[in-house]
């Protein structure tokens, strides 16, 4: 019998099943198509701290440093960029003083960023901009590689893997679609937004994101992540749908642009959405204008109600540890996730306090 089975084998899973294989747990990743096929493959690959609530900033700050501390010995892509927080007005930069000092109270390095010195940061910015704030320490990576090279890790530490679906999850044992099933000591579910296929009462609705993806361009446009103050209001949102200015420089010389957010919608790409999306973006970045578009994608965040991911046990179903929830910064925030998995599992403390992210906070005991 496994120690621990990892249901799922995006960021989340592979982040997960690394950390507990290395921790000398025997551990099984069952999947149900490929390695970072869910919102994984969808994501920006943006590793930001965020400062929406303290068990955010908390979290994202723990993980932010984790990815640091992991990139000198990774293979793959992994730029600290930082993050240009760009103030569209004087009533946007009215806030930034406020969100700087919040950064600093959790140990984030963070500074205000004046009008000439947001051109001198970013030339290509639109003129008449305010100003902004300047996050050095934010990173950027692609997605899928990373996800690849956490598992190569989990394989090296004696993790296997399995390609099948999970059709239920009882008492530390799970059922596969072919009616076979696995008995295991710990369950992590670490399925994203498809959790509530399993359970449909998990607090989770899909929000889906559009992306999209510019040729390569013949020099850098742009050096920082960049991302309009307002975001946050996007992120917060309603049921209605939104767009926000977010712009990634590629390491192969293009540009990856967002973002929207609207729950509940079909995978298929939206025009009218797509359209107010790089509206907004060209608003910030005329050049974008001559670019070429080459690729738009969409994918599916998992939203819960107060905007933090569900880690910790599932009060319902013995030895369940539910590792979902975590909207749009599943990237950001996979390796903070894998160490209080860890810690809910064998003991082993992580930096932080898990009791903001327990899911026990969102739905009763059953
Ligand atoms: C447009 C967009 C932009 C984003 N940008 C960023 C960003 O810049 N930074 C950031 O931090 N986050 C970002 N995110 C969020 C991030 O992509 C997700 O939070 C993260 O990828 C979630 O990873 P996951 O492993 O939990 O889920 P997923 O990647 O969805 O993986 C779940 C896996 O579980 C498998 N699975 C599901 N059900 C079963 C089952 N029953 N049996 C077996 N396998 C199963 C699926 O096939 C899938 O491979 C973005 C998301 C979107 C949509």
């Amino acid at each position: 019998m496994m120690d621990v089975l990892v249901i799922g084998a995006g960021i989340v899973g592979a982040a997960c099943a690394q950390e507990l294989a290395s921790a000398g747990l025997s551990v099984g990743i069952v999947e149900k198509s490929e390695p970072a096929f869910g919102a994984t493959a969808a994501g920006m690959g943006h590793i930001l701290v965020l400062d929406d609530s303290e068990a955010q900033i908390r979290l994202t700050a723990y993980s932010r440093d984790l990815w640091h501390g992991l990139a000198p010995s990774y293979r793959t892509e992994f730029r600290t960029t930082g993050t240009l927080w760009v103030a569209a007005n004087e009533q946007e930069m009215g806030a930034i003083e406020g969100r700087r000092d919040f950064y600093r109270k959790y140990g984030v390095d963070a500074e205000v960023v004046g009008q000439d010195q947001l051109y001198q940061l970013e030339p290509a910015l639109a003129p008449g901009l305010a100003g902004g704030m300047r996050i050095p320490s934010d990173a950027v990576l692609y997605p899928p590689t990373a996800t690849t090279e956490l598992l190569d890790r989990a394989f090296r530490s004696g993790a296997t893997y399995l390609r099948s679906e999970i059709k239920s999850i009882g008492a530390h044992l799970v059922e596969l679609v072919n009616g076979e099933t696995m008995e295991t000591t710990h369950v992590v579910l670490a399925a994203g937004a498809d959790a509530t296929k399993l359970f449909p009462s998990l607090p989770i609705r899909k929000r889906k994101g559009h992306l999209a993806i510019t040729d390569r361009l013949p020099r850098p446009l742009i050096r920082h992540q960049l991302i309009e103050t307002g975001y946050l209001q996007s992120a917060h949102g309603s049921d209605d749908a939104s767009v926000a200015f977010n712009l990634q420089p590629r390491s192969t010389g293009q540009l990856l642009i967002g973002s929207s957010r609207q729950f509940e919608s079909s995978r298929e790409v939206e025009l009218p959405i797509v359209e107010r999306m790089l509206a907004q973006a060209v608003s910030y970045v005329p050049a974008l204008r001559d670019c070429l578009i080459t690729r738009i994608w969409t994918g599916f965040r998992a939203a819960t109600p107060d905007g933090l991911p569900l880690i910790g046990p599932h009060s319902g179903i013995p030895g369940l540890i539910l590792a979902t929830g975590h909207e749009g910064l599943g990237i950001s925030t996979s390796l903070a996730t894998a160490k209080l998995v860890r810690q809910h599992i064998t003991g082993t403390k992580a930096e932080i306090d898990p009791a903001p992210y327990l899911p026990d906070r969102l739905f009763p005991a059953t």
